[in-house]
């Protein structure tokens, strides 16, 4: 079992902004040398998150956005907000996840035509980090 491991900055320029990172994780599983194992990209980050969704139309990302916009009401009495007033974006963040594992096979990230690999921002802007760990 070989391990590579490599980390890549992100800086958001919204609220609340999907950002398409699939390239940096090409970019890392290549670096890697990786043929067959697996890919997990993570976000360390308790107002953010990763995960897969289509490529094609980016109005994809706009439309997850404002659907967790209408499930998740800014400000509708979480306790937290009292601290820093974010709620919203920690239960965004829990529920879409930090994390994403991809099988890599012949080399590559074995993800489907329609499908690329994005960080969700839901406290921006800010600077966040991602981590990208290859197993094979
Ligand atoms: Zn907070």
């Amino acid at each position: 079992m070989a391990s590579f491991q490599k980390t890549f900055q992100v800086r958001t320029s919204e609220h609340n902004q999907v950002v398409d990172v699939t390239e940096q994780v090409r970019r890392v599983v290549a670096e890697s040398k990786a043929e067959l194992g697996q890919c997990a990209v993570f976000t360390p980050h308790a107002t953010a998150a990763v995960t897969i969704n289509e490529n094609a139309d980016p109005n994809i990302g706009a439309d997850f956005m404002n659907a967790l916009r209408k499930l998740i009401i800014e400000h509708d009495g979480w306790l937290h907000d009292r601290i820093d007033n974010n709620a919203a974006a920690h239960i965004k963040s829990a529920l879409v996840g930090p994390s994403v594992v991809i099988p890599i096979s012949a080399g590559e990230l074995a993800l489907g035509t329609w499908q690329n690999v994005f960080l969700c921002e839901f406290d921006g802007p800010r600077t966040r980090r991602v981590i990208v760990s290859v197993l094979s």
